[in-house]
């Protein structure tokens, strides 16, 4: 597995691999690597001939108010690396700060997807998605892949990056990959590591009042608001701060109502140190 780190010596790659006719699969992560994002890999090696993995800890999708959060994501460079060469990927791109950004991050052309930016995580986290749809887009130029895979624990960023490729036109499949889990079911990510072994313990809880709610939706309740408050007061109970339990339309994540059919619920909530998100998808 190569790695590389300059834009011109990715395109060089690139233009090679295109010349021989071989689709090439992109997986953009922020490294720190776990069975997740290998996941990711697996699928990529399903839809092409090359699997390119980019790593890069993303400055503008923290915010000004992440309160340090850019700067304590873990980073974990090495381990990283032998984890892709084991998994089969063929380019590792782990470009620097200057390179994704050489007129700085404040002055980068941004790339909106307006409205569904705004919502749920957007809300509380202002400008998140300004900062995933202008680093994606980057990526999608840059290496102009045939595929490109997302996990859909980060459900609404699929979303996201789903209506940019659409409406910028980028010739590109988007394969979103099913949310990986720890035994308990807690979705695995890189922030549970902010978790204490105590808090490590009760996360778990976050799932299962996500599979407790989509059971009442299935048996056919219809309240939306009844199953969002009392999963927040479980949640409270199990001593996180929930900023929202919610059930949305699939397609849009617009507010469910009684006659939707395809439906997703989405939490995001912290958990000590640690912002918690995790969804479940269901049809009714
Ligand atoms: P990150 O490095 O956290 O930005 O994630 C990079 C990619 O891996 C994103 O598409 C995430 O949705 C995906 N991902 C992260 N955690 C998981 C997981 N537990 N299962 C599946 N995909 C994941």
């Amino acid at each position: 597995m190569q790695t590389l780190t300059t834009i011109a010596d990715l395109r060089q790659q690139i233009h090679a691999w295109s010349q021989q006719g071989e689709r090439i699969a992109l997986v953009p992560t922020m490294g720190n690597l776990h069975t997740g994002h290998l996941q990711l890999v697996e699928a990529a090696k399903q839809h092409a001939d090359r699997v390119l993995v980019s790593v890069f800890v993303n400055p503008l999708q923290f915010g000004d108010a992440s309160g340090g959060d850019f700067e304590r994501y873990p980073r974990t460079f090495e381990a990283d690396r032998q984890k892709l060469v084991e998994s089969g990927a063929d380019l590792l791109f782990f470009p620097s700060q200057e390179e994704m950004y050489p007129a700085g991050v404040e002055n980068v052309t941004r790339v909106e997807v307006p409205g569904i930016s705004d919502i749920l995580c957007g809300k509380f986290r202002p400008g998140h998605f300004v900062g995933v749809a202008t680093v994606v887009a980057k990526f999608l130029n840059m290496v102009q892949p045939d595929v490109a895979v997302f996990g859909e624990k980060d459900f609404q960023q699929l979303l996201v990056i789903r209506r940019l490729a659409a409406e910028l036109c980028f010739p590109v499949e988007i394969v979103g990959v099913p949310t990986v889990r720890e035994v308990d079911g807690l979705a695995m990510s890189s922030r549970n590591q902010y978790l204490s072994a105590e808090e490590r313990q009760r996360a778990a809880a976050l799932y299962r009042t996500l599979q407790a709610a989509k059971e009442r939706l299935v048996s056919g309740e219809t309240d939306m608001a009844a199953i969002e408050s009392d999963a927040e007061k479980i949640l409270r109970e199990a001593g996180f701060c929930p900023e929202y339990f919610t059930v949305c339309r699939a397609d849009d994540l617009q507010p469910a109502a009684a006659a939707d059919t395809a439906l997703v619920i989405l939490a995001a909530a912290w958990l000590g140190e640690a912002r918690l998100i995790d969804n479940i998808q269901l049809q009714r």
